[in-house]
């Protein structure tokens, strides 16, 4: 299709999606690098491979908006940061909430990197003349974390099992920041992984001014150690990953069935606005749409795990209507396998890497014998998403 992007780029979709893609990836170099292009094409038309990950593009349904890259005042002293979005762009840099107190800020969640940290935390600064104290975090993922060494004067709050893993992944953080194709970092610098200081288990109320804020632990869902901020009486929530709107869900290190339960519970809370952990902000309907992705896949992956087909074949063949459009279709895979391990009864907190890993080929020789070759999804952007989202 020839849709025009709306976000005054000029591009196609589908265009941008390559642009994306290829910029993630060094897409087709990636591959040949790791010789997977090679036995792709053999069983495909010739080397003409473009290893982008495509959705499955439906004319039928609409399209993921286009969003802009701004901090949002949502009511007096309470703001969300969004990254920017078009159908394809930074669908993996997490959006920020903001909350300005009478002596400091509050932050929710630090972005993935120097960029959008630095960015949002410069954006907050002119818009209320304050700086940061404190930051709750809203789960582990790097997306989410990053940032965090940029928030010089906020201790960082968290839920146990959060700190837990961001202790876990001290250890392997690189040295320097390098810049990042997504846009995380744009400049060489020092990098350093912050723990969070402060943890606590359930709910909890603070006052910012006269802001009441409720730290809601969301219960094993997209994590093991969820947060959220719900401010009861702007009937504003801070959804961090539990929202993905417009965005294939995340479920590498989810328990699908109890994040649809959490989404089901939101719905009957007094929330007019949702601001997700990625994507546009939204409201119920939005948040009430993404369980029904979980559901109608959930719906399509169990009919195939009765016929005891394996979760890599059954993802490329299940097709999720209006859901295929979503940023990020490839995610579908991963999401196979954590329903699959939900119901072998074999689900970890921790992301399974192989079982991710080998549905992938699975679905790419599924792809390729059917010389679907632009729907290959190359292993390195699987791999990649070990880190979170
Ligand atoms: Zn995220």
């Amino acid at each position: 299709m020839t849709k025009r992007n709306p976000d005054g780029t000029g591009l196609t979709r589908r265009e941008a999606i390559r642009m994306s893609a290829g910029a993630l990836l060094g897409a087709t170099a990636m591959l040949a690098r790791t010789g997977e292009l090679v036995s792709l094409a053999a069983q495909g038309p010739g080397n003409n491979v473009q290893a982008t990950p495509l959705p499955a593009t439906d004319p039928r349904f609409p399209m993921p908006p286009s969003w802009n890259r701004e901090l949002r005042q949502l009511a007096p002293n309470v703001y969300a940061y969004t990254q920017g979005g078009g159908p394809t762009m930074a669908a993996g840099v997490s959006n920020l909430g903001m909350i300005a107190g009478p002596d400091f800020l509050w932050a929710i969640d630090g972005s993935q990197g120097p960029a959008p940290a630095k960015a949002f935390i410069a954006a907050s600064k002119q818009a209320t003349g304050k700086d940061f104290g404190r930051l709750l975090l809203t789960h582990h993922h790097g997306d989410h974390t990053g940032g965090l060494q940029f928030f010089q004067h906020a201790e960082v709050w968290s839920h146990p099992y959060c700190r837990d893993e961001v202790l876990k992944a001290v250890q392997s953080t690189p040295k320097m920041w390098t810049p990042t194709p997504n846009g995380a970092a744009d400049i060489s610098e020092p990098r350093t992984a912050v723990v969070p200081m402060l943890t606590f288990k359930d709910d909890l109320t603070i006052f910012v001014g006269d802001i009441e804020v409720q730290f809601k632990h969301a219960g094993t869902c997209h994590t093991w150690g969820d947060m959220m901020a719900y401010l009861p009486k702007q009937k504003i929530l801070f959804a961090g990953d539990i929202g993905f709107f417009w965005v294939a869900p995340y479920a590498n290190n989810s328990y699908i069935s109890k994040w649809i339960d959490t989404c089901d519970q939101i719905a009957g809370w007094d929330v007019d606005v949702i601001v997700p952990g990625h994507g546009p902000i939204g409201g119920k309907k939005e948040l009430a749409d993404m369980a029904d992705y979980f559901r109608v896949l959930g719906v399509e992956a169990r009919k195939r795990y009765d016929k005891k087909m394996s979760p890599g074949v059954a993802a490329a063949e299940i097709r999720l209507g209006k859901f295929d459009n979503w940023i990020g279709p490839e995610r579908l895979i991963m999401d196979v396998v954590r329903w699959y391990e939900e119901w072998d009864d074999t689900l970890t907190p921790d992301y399974n890497a192989a079982a991710v890993r080998g549905a992938t080929v699975e679905y790419n020789q599924v792809k390729a014998g059917q010389n679907k070759l632009a729907e290959v999804i190359p292993l390195a952007r699987m791999d990649a998403f070990a880190h979170g989202c």
